[in-house]
């Protein structure tokens, strides 16, 4: 029998550059797979269906959530985002860590279900950096960006309530750290 893999959760607000380390870390780790989630939001120019996300209209998605295919899902700027548990416990299963990028609301969730979890923050250096990489971003209408800032604020409140917290100042440097905590090495906060 295998080692059942890891489950490694990584959330932080929008514009933190986490989906950054989390694509370095899937280059750099070969025992590390991404879990896909489903989504009800409009694909983006660099979304591809099946690799970023499964893209469901809203009807398709409350059917997944009522035969209960979801490990957790949240609703995140009036878009449902879901995390399929199927693919996650066979690889798991399989003794591969499989790493999950969501929000806030559905990482504490999850960490109550499954507490031996490994739970990080990314944070920014510094709040006012974060805002302005929001603003600039230039891929959403003023009102989502409004929106993404208040997620944003109640999202770093919650930084607490994690395992590990990375700040994201240089990418490599908080590459490495993810890498180290999974490893087990890195003591939690
Ligand atoms: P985006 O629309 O920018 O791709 O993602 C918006 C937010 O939804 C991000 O914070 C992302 O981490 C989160 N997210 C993506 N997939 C899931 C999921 O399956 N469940 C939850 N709870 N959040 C998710």
């Amino acid at each position: 029998m295998k080692n059942k893999g890891k489950l490694i959760v990584i959330s932080g607000p929008s514009g933190v550059g986490k989906g950054t380390i989390c694509r370095q870390l899937l280059e750099e780790c070969e025992d590390l797979v991404l879990s896909v989630s489903a989504t009800t939001r409009a694909p983006r120019v660099e979304d591809k269906e099946g690799v970023t996300y499964y893209f469901k209209n809203r009807e398709e998605f409350e059917q997944m959530i009522a035969r209960g295919d979801f490990l957790e899902w949240a609703i995140y700027n009036n878009n449902y985002y879901g995390t399929p548990c199927l693919p996650v416990e066979e690889k798991l299963n399989q003794g591969m860590n499989v790493l999950l990028e969501i929000d806030v609301q559905g990482a504490l969730h999850v960490k109550k279900n499954f507490p031996e979890g490994v739970y990080i923050f990314i944070a920014p250096p510094d709040t006012e950096t974060l805002y302005s990489r929001l603003r600039g971003r230039g891929t959403e209408n003023p009102e989502e960006i409004a929106r993404r800032v208040d997620a944003a604020t109640l999202e770093l409140s919650k930084q607490n309530e994690y395992d590990y917290i990375v700040i994201n100042d240089v990418l490599q440097q908080a590459v490495e750290d993810v890498k180290e905590i999974i490893k087990g090495r890195s003591e939690r906060i």
